[in-house]
């Protein structure tokens, strides 16, 4: 999986060099990635408890209350930060101090997971400032260090959810929102989690964030000379999501790395107004 992920990474670098930026720093997370090997938490969901969270439009999980590996994940969030520590950052200085932290015992990369399940994140900037790194950092890397692990639990799930029953703007899994889409090739929209990385199909002419359905409203730009990726957005809640047209590649990454390869559209939304 991460080996494949590797592969991607190369290839997207090849065929579009500006993703170099985002991309280059995210492949040594990748490498690192390959050194931890989550384990799955027992999971136990009757069948009639989720069919009926799945009509009542209540995702599987609550964030706060995924069945995680932390150990696994605090493992590797201390590896990123051993091995950023070393690197010739602006911030090597509060990595260590985080490193510190960190080694003393689990209780600190607890704190990171929980606020960032539980998008608190002003909890997240004490513990950031706690340790001199920017909460940015801090939130990224905690994200993905919790990665391997929800892909885990994400890939056990995925079968036992019928997605084509869900019509929410949430994720069916976890209730996280959506933070990029596709089109398949027969032009059917998917969403993609921005925690689990769950898909699940959502009408195109709908918005995930507020659920409008007024043409008038909904719209979407390119960025120039770049086919195959749309900024669609929503003037009624001023959001956006980034999508893809799989139409148009011959190959698509994983949405985690079209996400990081696609940043200058965001930029591009937000000086547009959107959010
Ligand atoms: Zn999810
Ligand atoms: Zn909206």
């Amino acid at each position: 999986m991460t080996q494949d992920l590797i592969q991607h990474i190369d290839r997207l670098i090849r065929q579009r060099p500006a993703s170099e930026t985002s991309l280059a720093p995210f492949r040594e997370l990748a490498l690192l990635m390959t050194q931890v090997h989550p384990h799955a938490k027992p999971v136990k969901i009757e069948n009639g408890v989720r069919d009926i969270k799945q009509r009542e439009g209540f995702p599987l999980f609550s964030k706060e209350d995924l069945p995680l590996d932390f150990d696994a994940a605090s493992d590797l969030l201390k590896r990123f930060l051993k091995h950023l520590g070393t690197t010739d950052r602006d911030d090597s200085k509060g990595l260590r101090k985080a490193l510190e932290k960190a080694e003393a015992g689990n209780e600190w990369s607890r704190k990171v997971f929980d606020a960032i399940l539980r998008q608190d994140m002003k909890r997240l900037s004490q513990v950031a400032e706690g340790v001199d790194l920017d909460t940015q950092v801090l939130l990224f890397l905690g994200q993905v260090a919790l990665r391997p692990s929800i892909h885990l639990l994400r890939d056990a799930l995925t079968g036992d959810i019928d997605k084509n029953g869900w019509d929410y703007g949430y994720c069916p899994l976890c209730g996280s929102q959506p933070d990029m889409a596709y089109f398949t090739k027969t032009g059917k929209r998917y969403l993609h989690c921005e925690l689990c990385g769950e898909e699940w199909p959502f009408p195109r002419i709908k918005c995930p964030f507020c659920n409008t359905q007024d043409q008038e409203k909904l719209g979407y730009f390119e960025a120039e000379e770049e086919e195959g990726f749309r900024v669609y957005f929503c003037r009624e809640c001023l959001r956006y999501l980034k999508t893809i047209d799989q139409k148009v590649f011959e190959e698509v990454a994983p949405m985690e790395l079209e996400n990081l390869a696609t940043i200058h559209l965001d930029l591009l939304a937000n000086e547009h107004g959107f959010k």
